[in-house]
């Protein structure tokens, strides 16, 4: 940490803490497939999966086959769930990793099928419902569509679930959609219920937090786990599990009208001392941001970001802090004594979400696990 320009701190403790949070949030009778996707957010798949591991989550989904194989070369005994399209030509792959993969149309499974068919290996899949959010799935009420995947003899099916499209949102229309897409993935149950579905499950972080009295066999959250939910959502006591540094390379004073940082949009009519600080949007740092005075705090107290944020390097007005020099550290994300910026300012700022802010965090940023 010492040597580095710019990294990010993962709290393991406070993403066990998350677990436990999900945990009483849900029914007993539910549990938890950890959604650990796209480096598991960001926050790096292998320590947060190994974490997840030891505070009793056994059942994982990713979107790729990719990041499936890595995870099972992790953990050779847990619940695999690819949520996006692997290519039926890897039916081998999936059949040997013990993988489970999701079936989200008629052509697909068909081809699936097929491959594995040719292969001579059995595939474990998890049928995906589309219940009103037209990305992947089956139509909720497709019956002769869905039944035949029973039929298929290499196929063997897992699960069935759907994805909530707005359940990260309060407001009264929103929930009147959720409330949709759930009776609508009932109904599908219903049509289904003399085939051998397997487990159930709906919610995503927003569909826990904000409608925690569904009941099905999992909830599937993401952004949560790492203490950043999106959207509108209740309280539930989570934390943050990121927090992202970086140090001040450099101190000057810019005299008055002078420009500051590419593009010419900033200067100031009296003179500033300006400190620039090693990180940019390169490291996932959000361009956005330029122009709008983000806060980074130094020593506890709040800089305002000047200037556009450059691809290795950004800028800040420390002229009203005392004592600041250069190799100091500044928080872009996280605590400084009292007081903090979270996730969701920046991203707010950057005109995004969390999950977009943490999952561009690039593979620069050093990583340290406490
Ligand atoms: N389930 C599916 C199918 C998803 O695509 C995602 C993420 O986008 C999740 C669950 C987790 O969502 P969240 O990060 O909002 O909890």
């Amino acid at each position: 940490m010492s040597q580095s320009r710019a990294w990010m701190e993962v709290n393991l403790d406070y993403l066990q803490h998350n677990v436990e949070m999900i945990r009483s949030t849900i029914s007993k009778k539910t549990n938890i497939m950890a959604v650990v996707k796209a480096d598991a957010y960001g926050h790096g798949l292998e320590q947060t999966a190994l974490s997840l591991f030891e505070a009793g989550v056994t059942n994982f989904a990713v979107a790729t086959l990719d990041e499936a194989v890595q995870l099972r070369n992790l953990l050779p005994s847990t619940d695999i769930l690819i949520l996006g399209m692997t290519s039926p030509k890897e039916a081998l792959t999936l059949s040997r990793l013990r993988l489970i993969q999701s079936v989200f149309s008629p052509t697909y499974t068909k081809a699936l099928a097929i491959a594995a068919g040719k292969a001579g290996v059995n595939i474990q899949v998890e049928i995906k419902i589309d219940t009103g959010m037209n990305r992947m799935g089956y139509a909720y009420l497709d019956t002769i569509h869905l039944k035949e995947i029973f039929s298929y003899a290499y196929l063997h099916v897992h699960g069935i679930y759907s994805h909530l499209s707005v359940a990260d949102s309060l407001d009264p229309i929103d929930v009147e959609m959720t409330n949709v897409q759930v009776s609508r993935f009932n109904q599908c149950l219903a049509q289904l219920k003399d085939y051998p579905y397997g487990k159930t499950h709906l919610q995503n972080s927003g569909g826990i937090i904000n409608h925690s009295h569904l009941i099905y066999d999992f909830v599937r959250p993401g952004i949560m786990l790492f203490g950043i939910p999106s959207g509108e959502v209740k309280e539930i006591g989570l934390k943050p599990v990121l927090e992202l540094k970086a140090r001040i390379s450099m101190i000057k004073t810019v005299p008055m009208n002078e420009w500051v940082g590419y593009g010419r949009t900033c200067k100031f009519a009296t003179s500033r001392r300006i400190a620039t600080v090693s990180i940019g949007y390169a490291d996932g740092y959000p361009r956005a941001v330029s122009g709008k005075r983000a806060p980074i705090l130094i020593n506890g107290h709040f800089a305002k970001q000047v200037g556009n944020v450059c691809m290795d390097q950004l800028m800040i007005d420390i002229t009203d802090i005392d004592g600041i020099k250069s190799g100091d550290q500044v928080v872009l994300i996280g605590t400084s004594h009292d007081k903090a910026i979270s996730m969701d300012t920046i991203a707010t700022l950057a005109q995004t979400i969390t999950n977009d802010l943490a999952c561009s965090l690039s593979l620069r940023v050093s990583r340290y696990y406490q």
